[in-house]
């Protein structure tokens, strides 16, 4: 596992890693870096957190068992009042006028923040001051903002051994010296460019391999993990998620060969199938296992993963799967979803935990996965300890201890129309990392409630560069002829998120947040404090203990990702990376803070006695921009068009218009009316994301999307903005 170097990495705290493994846990949290204001007799411990100095952030998570977590309680339930602005870095590479989701937290080493961007560009500034010391801007492609379901963002870098890593939305590994930025080596991640993949995922560092995923399970693309030397960049393993094509050549290992026994004969291998590790993975260096979190089916419907229909387990979908860092080969697997055709991707956060179950301290792995029950595995053996739903959840009635399967419910069936099923495709809990905090054995989970609507297509081909998900679904509110045949007279449904103070022990919530926006921040656990953002443009301070809240903290722009702290010189800050974006940047909720202000990236850090938080620019009223003329179109033209919009257009630009992170095709200037063939066939905007369409578009049929946006457009400022196309279909 390269000992020396993570000795190296971290300092002083060196001699308690390399004695870790010897020790009984109580005496290795004793050491160097510990905590030392543990409640006595507390049982759960933050197993990986002793090997971090108290005041140090060095990775994603602070440390191994990615807990965000930290210590540090100079700020605290008494003086929290007197949290104020320290300073703002915001000169961010933004592409054209479109701003884009900001999904990183940023990583502390020798005095230096590092972070992420949107399309993978990489940042350093002064953690004191934040001084700018370099960007490094690969300039990814545009075009690969469409192989994206959920924008052009990036989860973050990787800090190791004078190297920073960071992935490109296209598809790069890059190692950069860490002091200037500079680039050291770049590789290709993709395997095959024909599909739709891209990247959104951090990196991870396990042993001494850099460990990188890829996104596209909406996409046609089949899923997998890369695991590079870190010096070199050298590729030291694969680990499909799913099997490939038998034509194509033999089984790349024997975990193919054991993933093919659970796909039927007729499955179509040109899809891809899925099962994308597009976010979380994490690493034990005491036993050297890489955790890798999979992804959904691809297709979505079971039914359409085989010519006939027939359905099978569909390994390693959904699963999260233990791998030697070394060779890439299996430990152990575990599939959260054996029949998934709900985008249940296992891909959320894991935190590695000692917890004492029934009487045995046992050695942990926690996963909130999209589908709505968390569970608690021995992370040595696999075993699965429990699962108990902590949202809504009526796909399934509950987790068999026994084989570990969910017992699946008539409602989640929708291969003969549609169903409304709990939770969303958004998950009960999205990628937006949870806290534990060794001090109460208190799991801090952002949760969804919310159901969707969710259809089957009768058939999936294909297709380059969009969505191949074979799927149609929707969130709240729902037609009301639907609802009340299946939800019971129920209310319908809303959509908004809840902090959890979960319990992984008991499986039981300790403390529940007020109603937040349905998109709020990952958390953060210092001290006693429970730190988490939202949409609304809110910081939010909660009691880590009983859930009171403390502070909110208005700065006027939309998080999405979990806070750090760190300690430098003496005083602690709180740094978080803010802008609107990711799925939800498609059409902004009426409580997006970006409605009103300004929307742009940001890192904002806060400290005890810190000054006023500026707020963005009030957002002007948009400019109606004149109607424009009616474009000669047949009734056939114009609904072929809207069908090519709907393939095509919808997921980054609402059907019908809306406030967005995206330009609003329902208010369109005369000059781009004009040259809207060479925006969309022509990559006039490729650079900008607006990625170019010639590949699956003809003449024609741009000029039928065209023909039919400007007769909806014409219609909704004639009859008013009920009229006409809408949409609230999503996909992600
Ligand atoms: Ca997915």
């Amino acid at each position: 596992m390269g000992g020396s170097r993570t000795a190296t990495r971290f300092g002083r705290c060196a001699h308690n890693l390399l004695t870790y493994v010897a020790l009984p846990i109580v005496l290795a949290l004793a050491g160097c870096g510990s905590s030392g204001n543990q409640t006595a007799g507390f049982t759960q411990s933050s197993v990986f957190a002793h090997m971090v100095g108290d005041g140090d952030w060095p990775m994603r998570g602070r440390s191994f068992d990615g807990a965000w977590f930290s210590p540090l309680s100079d700020i605290n339930t008494r003086n929290i009042k007197q949290l104020g602005l320290a300073w703002e870095f915001s000169d961010f590479v933004v592409r054209g006028r479109t701003h884009r989701g900001v999904e990183a937290s940023p990583v502390l080493v020798d005095g230096v923040l590092y972070f992420s961007g949107p399309w993978g560009v990489a940042y350093a500034v002064d953690a004191r001051t934040g001084k700018h010391i370099w960007t490094f801007d690969s300039e990814a492609d545009g075009q690969y903002a469409r192989n994206a379901c959920c924008d052009a963002v990036s989860r973050g870098v990787v800090v190791h051994d004078g190297k920073v890593y960071v992935a490109s939305l296209d598809g790069y590994l890059f190692a950069l010296n860490a002091k200037t930025g500079e680039k050291l080596w770049k590789v290709d991640t993709f395997y095959d460019r024909h599909w739709n993949y891209s990247i959104t995922g951090a990196p991870v560092m396990a042993g001494h391999n850099i460990l990188i995923g890829n996104g596209g399970g909406e996409m046609g693309t089949r899923g997998y993990v890369s695991a590079y030397d870190a010096d070199s960049g050298k590729l030291a393993w694969r680990f499909w998620a799913v099997p490939g094509d038998p034509k194509a050549g033999p089984d790349e290992g024997p975990e193919v060969t054991l993933a093919r026994k659970t796909w039927p004969q007729d499955t179509p291998w040109n899809l891809g199938l899925g099962g994308n590790a597009w976010d979380s993975m994490a690493y034990d260096p005491d036993t050297n296992t890489a955790y890798l979190g999979l992804g959904n089916g691809d297709p979505h419907p079971q039914w359409l993963r085989s010519e006939s229909g027939e359905v099978r387990n569909n390994l390693f979908l959904t699963s999260i799967v233990a791998v030697d860092a070394n060779t890439g080969r299996l430990k152990w697997y575990y599939q959260t979803t054996p029949d998934d055709s709900w985008d249940y991707d296992a891909t959320q956060p894991m935190v590695l935990a000692d917890l004492e179950i029934a009487g045995r301290l046992r050695k942990v792995i926690m996963q909130a996965p999209k589908n709505g029950f968390f569970y608690v595995l021995d992370r040595v053996t696999g075993e699965l300890l429990s699962a108990k739903p902590y949202t809504k959840v009526n796909w399934a009635d509950g987790v068999d201890m026994k084989t570990g399967r969910p017992g699946l419910t008539r409602q989640a069936d929708y291969r003969h129309g549609p169903r409304i099923v709990f939770p969303s495709m958004a998950g009960g809990h999205a990628w937006q990392p949870m806290a534990f905090s060794p001090r109460t054995g208190l799991v801090y989970l952002p949760v969804y409630e919310a159901p969707m609507r969710i259809e089957s297509k009768k058939s999936v081909r294909f297709m380059p560069g969009t969505i191949n998900q074979g799927s149609l679904m929707q969130l709240p509110p729902f037609e009301k002829a639907e609802l009340p045949a299946q939800m019971k007279g129920e209310p319908q449904p809303k959509l908004e998120s809840r902090l959890k103070a979960w319990d992984p022990v008991t499986q039981t919530a300790r403390w529940v947040s007020a109603p937040l926006p349905f998109v709020s921040s990952g958390t953060l656990v210092a001290g006693d404090l429970v730190f988490q953002g939202s949409t609304n443009g809110y910081l939010y301070a909660y009691d880590a203990q009983n859930g009171h809240l403390l502070r909110k903290l208005f700065v006027g722009t939309a998080m999405l990702a979990p806070p750090i702290t760190y300690r430098l010189d003496g005083v602690q800050y709180v740094a978080l990376l803010a802008g609107m974006g990711g799925p939800q940047g498609t059409f902004w909720a009426p409580d997006v803070v970006a409605r009103a202000y300004e929307n742009y990236e940001r890192l904002l850090v806060f400290k005890l006695g810190g000054g006023a938080i500026p707020l963005p620019p009030r957002r002007k009223a948009d400019v109606v921009e004149p109607v424009p003329a009616r474009i000669a179109a047949t009734p056939a033209t114009l609904a072929r068009g809207r069908s090519l919009f709907e393939v095509n257009c919808q997921r980054c630009h609402w059907m019908g218009g809306a406030s967005s992170n995206y330009p609003n095709l329902w208010n369109m200037p005369p000059e781009i009316h004009a040259q809207f063939n060479a925006v969309v066939s022509g990559g006039a905007f490729r650079y900008a994301g607006m990625a170019n369409f010639s590949d699956v578009l003809s003449r024609a049929d741009v000029e039928a999307i065209h023909a039919f946006i400007v007769d909806d457009t014409i219609a909704k400022r004639r009859d008013g903005a009920d009229a006409g196309a809408h949409s609230n279909l999503t996909a992600h």
